[in-house]
């Protein structure tokens, strides 16, 4: 049976950019998305241009964060939204800024975003299971093995990397599937409830 170094699950913006990043790593990679497409939020967010990211300084950005964004320092350390702003520029997505920082492709085109996002993919040679939801995530003796699909057929991986998006605009495929999944592989999940942006 075939073994990856990484399974994703879910084509979204966090799962494309996980499996690019593995794949860059030369690691054996397989995406999955239980779409016919990838990237189906990501295509209609800000309106359908995609506000990438935003110019301001971090320390400003963390403040905006509703409840305590102070979390995200750790993260920002690794990629922040300069290194994200290089990342689009380098794939030739060039960017341009608007009101308060935001950062959009000058093609005002989120399919822009995502076609560069899918050439990387097939530049690091990540293999893509689209129209495969994931059933469940497997484990044996506390340890990640792998994914079964919802037509009962097991996949076997050393990591897995749980990319499934929250509940928001459930069309798009992203329904709350891995809180399940984040629980049983040990993981506080919090009540949940949509956020109000000024
Ligand atoms: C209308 C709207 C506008 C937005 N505008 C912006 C914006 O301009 N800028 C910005 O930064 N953010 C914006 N956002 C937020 C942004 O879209 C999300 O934060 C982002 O899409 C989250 O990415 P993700 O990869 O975590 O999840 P998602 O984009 O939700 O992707 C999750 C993927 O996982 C797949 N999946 C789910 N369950 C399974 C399963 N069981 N098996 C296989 N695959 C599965 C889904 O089909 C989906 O493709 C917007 C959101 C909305 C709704």
């Amino acid at each position: 049976m075939n073994t990856y170094d990484v399974i994703v699950i879910g084509g979204g913006p966090s799962g494309l950019m996980a499996a690019i990043a593995a794949g860059e790593q030369k690691c054996k990679v397989l995406l999955i998305e239980k779409k016919e497409k990838l990237g189906r939020k990501l295509l209609i967010s800000g309106g359908g241009r995609c506000n990438v990211t935003n110019r301001l300084p971090i320390d400003e950005i963390i403040k905006h964060i509703p409840g305590n964004g102070r979390f995200l320092y750790s993260a920002f350390a690794e990629f922040n939204n300069y290194d994200i702003i290089r990342f689009f520029e380098n794939l030739g997505v060039k960017l341009k800024e608007e009101d308060h920082g935001r950062m959009f492709p000058i093609s005002n085109n989120a399919k822009s975003v995502v076609d560069a996002l899918i050439g990387q993919l097939k530049k690091f040679g990540v293999e893509i299971k689209t129209n495969t939801p994931v059933k469940d995530v497997l484990f044996e003796q506390d340890q990640v093995v792998g994914v079964m699909l919802n037509d009962g057929k097991d996949i076997k991986a050393k990591t897995v990397v749980i990319a499934v998006g929250g509940k928001s605009v459930p069309q798009t495929g992203s329904t709350g599937d891995g809180y399940a999944w984040a629980k049983k592989a040990g993981h506080t999940v919090t009540d949940l409830y949509p956020l109000k942006f000024r």
